[in-house]
């Protein structure tokens, strides 16, 4: 248990760190006190009432949780979750960004495949894929910008990425058959980004363009340059976060093999303030027993640098003992807490509450 140990000092010094001179100061000492330390995903309803709102939140904070992670800006949500002593993050598609104005503004911004086609005109996989393409200084400035408006609000305390990577060039396992595809090998049209910039990029470090590799899969300084491609765009994005005293965190695959594998995301190397990989079992065929060998995973390879949350899908779960059993795991394995993404029920917060580390 000594590494559970070193991690939760590790985490301490963390917040700790952070709430020196930290708009999150009067929130921080509030969890601290309440030793908050879940979060949930969510996505505002501009219907709700504050009425509604403040009972709502006073039923997370009574449960344990520490913050909420909001999937569009709502300065009435936000507030009223504030004032029930939670931080209220904005949880921001990253990578994917299929807003029209961009798309018609800049469609040379967007992702090529290695069959040579743009996401605007060819949407991998679904109809709302449209992935930006993470070498180009212009995305990487439009990003910034859409961070530093994020963070200059005041209600609004972190900034949390979703989607910050490349598109799955291999999905996960479960959702094969919806696509009728057998994905035991990376395919053209899932393979990004193959657009002038990235193989001007990536020819002037290796004197190779990526679409002359008979094996772009086997080509181990082509994954490389791309895992580093979105860990630049991340990094940059912790600046803005920092010159704001304000915490950035992600949304990212489970463990760091498979994000790496699949989606080219290298979370380990990013300089975040919290991780929070989706541990949604299902989706990988594999039971609740799982979620602690993927905690195990990230929390091993993280070494300390910053805490994880593991990412629980509520829909995933046959039974409120499951899901017990799962918070549990991600506890007694290092998880910093846990964040839930689904439809939290009062017995979904009886649940987190009584889980023994709760
Ligand atoms: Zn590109």
């Amino acid at each position: 248990m000594s590494n559970r140990r070193n991690f939760i000092k590790n985490s301490l010094l963390t917040t700790a760190s952070l709430s020196i001179g930290s708009s999150l100061s009067a929130a921080d000492l509030d969890f601290k006190k309440r030793k908050a330390k879940h979060w949930i995903w969510t996505r505002p309803n501009p219907k709700d009432s504050e009425a509604e709102l403040y009972e709502r939140y006073a039923a997370y904070a009574a449960a344990g949780v520490r913050g909420v992670l909001f999937e569009d800006d709502s300065e009435k949500h936000f507030r009223a979750a504030k004032k029930m002593k939670l931080e209220a993050h904005r949880w921001n598609w990253t990578m994917n960004k299929g807003v029209k104005t961009l798309m018609e503004q800049h469609p040379e911004w967007y992702a090529i495949s290695r069959e040579g086609k743009s996401v605007i005109d060819h949407p991998p996989y679904v109809g709302y894929y449209r992935w930006l393409c993470p070498s180009k200084p212009e995305v990487q400035a439009y990003l910034k910008q859409e961070a530093e408006q994020i963070l200059s609000k005041d209600y609004i305390d972190g900034l949390h990425l979703d989607y910050i990577r490349f598109c799955d060039v291999i999905l996960p396992l479960n959702l094969w058959k919806n696509y009728n595809l057998v994905q035991q090998q990376e395919l053209p049209a899932y393979d990004f980004c193959y657009c002038s910039t990235c193989r001007a990029e990536y020819k002037k470090i290796s004197g190779k363009d990526p679409l002359d590799l008979p094996y772009p899969d086997g080509v181990l300084s082509w994954r490389l340059f791309r895992y580093n491609a979105i860990n630049k765009v991340v990094n940059q994005l912790a600046e803005v976060a920092n010159r704001h005293k304000k915490w950035i965190t992600a949304a990212v695959f489970p463990t760091p093999e498979v994000a790496r594998r699949i989606v080219r995301q290298d979370w380990t190397n990013w300089n975040l303030d919290a991780v929070f990989p989706m541990i949604y079992h299902k989706f990988y065929q594999e039971d609740v027993k799982w979620i602690g060998d993927a905690v195990t995973e990230g929390v091993h390879f993280l070494a300390g640098k910053f805490p994880l949350y593991a990412g629980l899908y509520l829909p995933d779960f046959d039974s409120m003992e499951e899901l017990k059993t799962g918070i549990e795991l991600s506890m007694a394995n290092g998880a910093a807490g846990v964040s839930l993404f689904g439809n939290v029920t009062p017995e979904v917060l009886a649940t987190l509450k009584s889980t023994q580390f709760a």
